[in-house]
């Protein structure tokens, strides 16, 4: 046993399942149990013949199901997560210049993936302080805004809106807020996340949801002068995803995992489900901050206070991280802060693959070690 492992939480006290990270996060056991009963008939198969193109097929009408999608809107996908897809938009979306919402790790470096791109204007930064988020600021110079629903590494939510008064299109880094947070089509051209967050799969995929505006502008662009790389040019991701397919080979346990949580939610009532075991989960964890005597909400705002990643901040005489080492030893994994935002806080996944009842455990075992004084 560790050092750390000195303070043995009681049984009842520990969640039933300790996995709180914020991606990759927790997979659910019933998806890994469906993906080991086709072990033998669906991994290992073609990705061009229709064992593998229905799922594919299933992922993209669930999605669109599941976000009631109006006419026209397709779900679009490739490979490389949504990481990669900033450099997808950088190549298949912005036409000359973008307005980036920056407060956080994830903002920022979308933002500095365009200003390092030759082929683009400088674009518009828009900062704020960490634990907060910017407000755009409509500019006639502008074809895209990027927006991000969810700030993983802060912590910090905002509400997506199409501004008024302008055509430039909307993309939203959906990654950690996709399925977890509600979201109107309306307010979107294009909204893409990878799906080892709120889907509860595993990385290296990315998913979006675009408009029949955003799909023009990508045939607008591919029909211009600019060199795209294949694996970067959109259109290409789009004529494979309308045949049920990727442009090159996807790993097929993500795609089935992916689906396997699609259906979840759209069996038990949708994105309200969905939502909603987030809504439940971040009460607790906030309520319990809010009435604790050394813990408290990091973000002040409650409207911008995150309902998929809470973090919280803790009083300078106990010490987070190891308080978030004392819960590993004890099986409870990945509440340690963004390493980047330095702060004395932990950070946790409310995704809706984690159980509220679990994250009202995990508060009683971190009252438990604090109790203990280590
Ligand atoms: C996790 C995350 C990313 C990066 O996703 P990858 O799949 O690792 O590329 C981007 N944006 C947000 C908001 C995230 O939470």
């Amino acid at each position: 046993m560790t050092e750390s492992a000195t303070v043995q939480i009681p049984r009842e006290l520990l969640p039933r399942d300790g996995r709180f990270g914020s991606g990759p996060s927790k997979v659910r056991p019933e998806a890994v149990t469906a993906l080991q009963n086709v072990g033998t008939t669906y991994l290992g198969t073609s990705h061009r013949q229709s064992t593998v193109k229905d799922v594919v097929g299933r992922l993209r009408d669930g999605l669109k199901e599941l976000f009631s999608l109006p006419e026209g809107y397709e779900v679009v996908l490739g490979n490389g997560g949504a990481t990669q897809f900033w450099d997808i938009a950088t190549f298949s979306l912005i036409k000359e210049r973008s307005q980036h919402l920056s407060f956080g790790e994830f903002s920022s470096k979308f933002a500095s993936a365009v200003a390092s791109a030759p082929h683009l204007l400088e674009p518009d930064v828009i900062k704020s302080e960490p634990g907060t988020h910017p407000v755009l600021r409509v500019d006639a110079s502008i074809d895209l805004y990027a927006l991000t629903h969810n700030e993983t590494s802060t912590g910090v939510m905002m509400k997506i809106e199409r501004p008024q008064g302008t055509e430039a299109l909307v993309a939203v880094d959906a990654t950690s807020g996709a399925a977890g947070l509600l979201v109107d089509p309306y307010n979107f051209d294009c909204y893409y996340f990878s799906p080892q967050k709120c889907f509860a799969s595993e990385g290296g995929l990315w998913i979006a949801l675009m408009s029949p505006r955003a799909m023009a502008r990508v045939r607008e662009i591919k029909e211009g002068e600019r060199y795209i790389p294949a694996t970067l040019d959109l259109s290409i991701a789009l004529d494979n995803s309308l045949m049920n397919q990727t442009y090159n080979t996807p790993s097929l346990a993500t795609i089935f995992l992916t689906v396997h949580q699609i259906e979840w939610f759209l069996e038990n009532g949708g994105l309200k489900f969905s939502t909603s075991r987030c809504d439940e989960s971040s009460e607790i964890l906030y309520g319990w901050a809010e009435s604790s005597s050394f813990a408290t909400p990091f973000v002040k705002e409650a409207d911008s206070r995150s309902r998929v990643v809470g973090t919280i901040d803790f009083d300078p005489s106990i010490d987070a991280l190891k308080v978030a080492k004392i819960l590993r030893a004890n099986g409870v994994v990945d509440v340690e802060p963004y390493r980047k935002l330095g702060r004395n806080q932990i950070r946790v996944a409310m995704f809706p693959a984690i159980e509220p009842s679990d994250v009202a455990q995990l508060t009683k075992s971190i009252d438990y070690v604090v109790r203990s004084g280590f």
